[in-house]
């Protein structure tokens, strides 16, 4: 049997924090389907577009993965991409207790899917997207934090 799991997340924008939580899942399932959140609650930073298509080039060489975007619940995106796993990192206890109450959450509004969770490679367990906005704002260099590509935007978005 064919398992696909769905990483979700804002990804605004994906890190290299990010890039390798779905290298370590890619050999672990079939198919990764990474689902970029629309949060228009979150107000991102980058549009939805431009977080979707920074994802797929910083992701490209990893042949099993696949970037789509999502505005709904998530449990309703699992179910229309056939995704019975929720892949979502840990990088610290400060993360765990709204994961487990949100992987609680999805258990109870779908019972067919369930939470795997990645705990963060030591070299990025402090890094968050939030981080390497506020860094590149301030002029900051997170060349080695970001795949290249989204140095790059981060660049033209600051000046
Ligand atoms: P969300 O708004 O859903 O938290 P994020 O893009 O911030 O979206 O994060 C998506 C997922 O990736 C979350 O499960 C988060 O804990 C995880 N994550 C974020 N940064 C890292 C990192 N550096 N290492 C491992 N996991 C991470």
């Amino acid at each position: 049997m064919k398992i696909t799991a769905i990483y979700p997340g804002t990804f605004d924008p994906i890190t290299k924090g990010h890039v390798d939580v779905v290298a370590r899942a890619s050999s672990m399932f079939d198919a990764i389907k990474v689902a970029v959140a629309s949060n228009p609650g979150k107000t991102p930073f980058f549009g939805l577009e431009q977080r979707v298509s920074l994802a797929k080039s910083a992701l490209e060489k990893l042949p099993n993965v696949e970037v789509i975007s999502f505005g709904g619940l998530l449990v309703d995106c699992a179910k229309d991409n056939d995704a019975s796993v929720i892949i979502r990192g840990l990088r610290a206890v400060s993360d765990f207790e709204f994961e487990v109450q949100l992987a609680g959450m999805n258990r109870r509004l779908s019972a067919s899917v369930e939470t795997v969770f990645i705990a963060a490679s030591q070299e990025y367990a402090f890094l968050s997207s939030s981080l390497i906005r506020e860094i590149s704002r301030l002029g900051g260099d997170v060349t080695e934090f970001v795949p290249a590509n989204v140095n790059a935007a981060l660049l033209a978005h600051t000046g």
